[in-house]
């Protein structure tokens, strides 16, 4: 059977096996937790509390900043110790509410719902209410993805189980031991689009994963698993629609625009939690691996906690690290210390004995063209790249820069070690950048 698959694309050595046979791992949460107001995009949340205030797992600490934007909750019990900056994993210090963990883990009652006698705005609003954004790293609001503007042209909801990037496996062990919450929050979705089918698409490295989702969906008629092609970056938004769909999308239109809303198998089963069991996000599965760890699996982490403490509960590194990624090592990026906490998009920390890039010596291009073929924006990486080094922002945006998804598929496979998506991310964000203030 053809498998589903887009057009480009490259196979890095998958290195799944390091943590994908362990069970979850539940972490108890550190001593001092750590909330960032900005966890998503849009506004950031704003606090309600105060410093010396008590607060309860499950206590909304901040509210949504305006529609887009997403409140934030206490994931332990406390004092709130501080309000201040603190560093995010990219380095900036951004508002946060710190809190004192008691350790008592006292905790709110949550309402639970039937998901009959719910309406679709009800299953929007407790979503909303609950704090869901996309996990997978990019922090779109779940709320303002599931309220398009048209949405009666929505037929498919892609659950997004392809988990191509090398080294992560949380999605795997979600679908391995959270299948029936996942089918349940999908049908939480597809109760919000009656026009639509869910679809959970699953690469073929994952056979068992395949085979419990199949039993997991078997007689809902409304639900399949489509098998994909394994191939890097399978799972990214625009690569899975046109898979499954034929349907092209670029940065001038929404998948919604195409008919599509994809979400990714963590913000399926928190969307679950909120609906059904009427708990906010406070927790999400995070992978721990690499050649630096000792204990490399994955783990269930309290939203808050810091990149530290989850090290040292995780058992600590073989020797020191040389380099340390906050997420996988495509799409992921440099870590500078591991006192950062942990937000709803953090997904993964990787760390590696040898750090590769900076041993690498760039030479002249050769012209071989592997960088193009493997573009899944059918973009000229190797032109691209100049041009971004050149500065020349007008030629950039004329030959397609912005619809460049940051793959990182060129620099991994041009045999010449040039940073092609590193110059071209740059000058995409400084325009985006210049846009956005226009
Ligand atoms: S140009 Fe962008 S989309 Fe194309 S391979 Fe490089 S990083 Fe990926
Ligand atoms: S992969 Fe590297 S060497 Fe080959 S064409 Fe692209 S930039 Fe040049």
């Amino acid at each position: 059977m053809r498998l589903k698959t887009f057009k480009g694309g490259i196979h890095p050595n998958d290195m799944k096996e390091i943590s994908m046979d362990q069970p979850i791992t539940m972490l108890a949460p550190g001593k001092e937790m750590v909330y960032l107001m900005s966890q998503h995009i849009g506004a950031p949340a704003k606090p309600v509390v105060k410093k010396g205030d008590p607060v309860i797992i499950g206590q909304m600490i901040a509210e949504a900043g305006g529609f887009v934007s997403s409140p934030v909750y206490s994931s332990v019990s406390g004092t709130v110790k501080a309000l201040e900056k603190r560093k995010n994993a990219l380095g900036d210090m951004v508002d946060a509410i710190v809190i004192e963990n008691d350790g008592q883990d006292t905790e709110t009652e949550y309402a639970t719902a039937e998901l009959d006698a719910l309406s679709k705005e009800d299953i929007i609003k407790r979503i909303q209410d609950a704090g869901v954004v996309g996990m997978g790293g990019a922090g779109f609001p779940t709320h303002v993805k599931l309220s398009p503007k048209e949405p009666d042209r929505i037929d498919h909801i892609l659950v997004n189980g392809s988990e191509c990037e090398p080294y992560l496996t949380s999605d795997y062990r979600c679908m391995l031991e959270k299948s029936d919450e996942l089918v349940q929050g999908l049908m939480c979705i597809l109760k919000v689009f009656p026009k639509a089918e869910g679809v959970i698409c699953i690469e073929n490295n994952k056979p068992a994963a395949i085979e419990r989702m199949r039993e997991a969906v078997s007689g809902r008629d409304r639900i399949r698993v489509e098998v994909m092609q394994t191939k890097y970056p399978e799972g990214a938004e625009r690569s899975l629609i046109y898979a499954i769909t034929g349907r092209e999308v670029n940065s001038s239109i929404l998948p919604a625009d195409v008919g599509c809303i994809v979400n990714n198998v963590d913000t399926v089963i928190a969307v679950y939690e909120a609906v059904i069991k009427g708990k906010p996000l406070m927790h999400r599965i995070f992978t721990v691996s690499g050649d630096a760890v000792n204990n490399p699996k994955n783990y269930d982490v309290r939203i808050g906690m810091s990149y530290a403490d989850i090290m040292e509960e995780a058992g600590g590194f073989k020797s020191r690290p040389e380099k340390l990624i906050s997420g996988g090592p495509m799409m992921g990026f440099a870590l500078f210390g591991l006192d950062v906490p942990v937000t709803k998009t953090s997904g993964a920390i990787t760390c590696f004995l040898k750090d590769p890039v900076k041993e690498a010596v760039t030479t002249p291009c050769i012209k071989c063209g592997r960088c193009v073929k493997g573009c899944p924006a059918h973009l000229m990486p190797c032109d691209l790249s100049d041009i971004a080094e050149h500065g020349d922002k007008d030629r950039f945006a004329e030959r397609y820069g912005m619809e460049c998804v940051e793959c990182g598929s060129c620099s991994y496979t041009c045999p010449a070690k040039r940073p092609l998506a590193a110059n071209i991310k740059a000058m995409r964000r400084t325009l985006l950048a210049e846009r956005r203030k226009k």
